[in-house]
């Protein structure tokens, strides 16, 4: 987003007025198809399940499906009734068209140009499952990219390959993800064009992010529904139309689950069994940690918490660990993915080197102090 300068970034609100959903078709649609247990009460999605009829717990006959709604309702306002009912968003992207003519009355902008939101979605699952692959509470990134109906193709697909670039910046290659065209008879109404794509968890593939060509049909309907005119007047043609609109519409959750599972590797050091997650440098939480060899001689320390902070305040992601024996410091950083160690010892003290670790090979080598932050960035 920040990089390009077609794109504006917004905050919306989590609730907002019903009638926005009203318009959206959330109210109407937004639906999942809901089956019960008569004989153990539970409830399942009936299209993730293969056998329609009997429940995949106890066996017990299923009810016939009824459609649920997902969406999370509350009550705005002092008066409890049905005039305060609201909803918790269950996507960003309807909180970006609403705020679509404020992006064009401060910036002016000229199409093609994207709005982009990260926040909090709300959807009340029937069945929440594989750790947070599926949540009822999760984070989206979305962008909308807007431009005249005709050049619709053209930035599919340049959307498409910048998605690819994203998943490959993260470390993710064409053998973990894969494309999904959604078939014409699956797509959602408003929807001309979809691909999901999907990643190789270890419950199977599953949908990791979805793009969809989303046509003029959510600012049409705010139009309609709020009488406010969303149309967009191009100052050269004099021509006025309604922007057609791609989503990319990332699941943040569903994308550290992936980074996770991809990480995650078992190989053999030192005669035995070692775990570690092989993130990539950017993705690493803690890039470096810091360690004096023993914590118990105070002119260690001290060296070891001016390296430290010598290397925190060009890399604010180190950490200081001085638990336990150097081996054990170094799983516990292997674990949690830290590319790089840094063990200050005696010599450190003569000579100001000390020792640098890295995660994958495990080798070690004397780097000097000054040269460390070099090295490891
Ligand atoms: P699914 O078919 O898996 O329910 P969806 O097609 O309904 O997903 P979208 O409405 O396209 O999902 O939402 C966009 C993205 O938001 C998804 O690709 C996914 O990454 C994320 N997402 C959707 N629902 C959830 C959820 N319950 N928990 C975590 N992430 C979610």
């Amino acid at each position: 987003m920040d990089n390009r300068d077609d794109m504006y970034g917004l905050d919306a609100a989590i609730i907002m007025n019903p009638r926005v959903w009203q318009a959206s078709g959330h109210v109407d649609t937004f639906t999942d198809p809901l089956v019960e247990c008569e004989k153990c009460k539970r409830r399942f999605r009936a299209d993730h399940l293969e056998d329609k009829e009997k429940c995949p717990e106890c066996g017990g006959k299923l009810s016939a499906p009824r459609q649920f709604n997902m969406m999370f309702k509350t009550q705005v306002g002092a008066v409890e009734d049905s005039s305060g009912t609201a909803y918790l968003r269950p996507e960003t992207a309807q909180g970006i068209f609403v705020n679509f003519k404020n992006i064009i009355d401060s910036f002016h902008p000229k199409l093609p140009f994207g709005i982009g939101q990260i926040g909090k979605a709300f959807r009340n699952e029937i069945t929440p499952r594989d750790f947070i692959f599926r949540t009822r509470e999760f984070e989206q990134m979305e962008i909308e990219y807007f431009f005249k109906s005709s050049d619709w193709e053209k930035h599919f697909e340049s959307w498409r390959l910048e998605v690819w670039s994203f998943l490959k910046d993260l470390g993710f290659t064409e053998r973990e993800v894969s494309e999904l065209h959604v078939p014409a008879e699956d797509l959602a109404h408003y929807s001309k064009k979809t691909i999901d794509f999907e990643f190789n968890f270890p419950f199977g593939k599953s949908e990791l992010l979805g793009m969809a060509y989303r046509t003029d049909y959510d600012l049409s309907q705010h139009m309609k529904e709020s009488g406010i005119d969303l149309s967009y007047l191009d100052e050269e043609t004099k021509e006025k139309f309604v922007p057609h609109v791609i989503e990319p519409s990332f699941g943040v959750d569903r994308l550290v689950l992936a980074i996770l599972t991809h990480a995650y590797t078992e190989d053999e050091m030192g005669g035995e069994v070692r775990t570690y997650l092989k993130l990539p440098y950017v993705l690493a939480p803690v890039k470096v940690a810091v360690f004096p060899l023993l914590k118990n001689k105070p002119e260690l320390v001290e060296k070891a918490r001016g390296v430290y902070s010598q290397i925190k305040v060009q890399i604010p992601q180190a950490m200081w660990d001085d638990n336990g024996n150097i081996g054990k410091r170094y799983r516990r950083q292997d674990e949690i993915g830290t590319p790089f160690c840094v063990t200050v010892d005696f010599d450190t003290l003569e000579d100001d080197t000390v020792t640098l670790r890295d995660r994958d090979s495990g080798t070690q080598e004397r780097v000097k102090i000054s040269d460390l932050v070099s090295r490891i960035k």
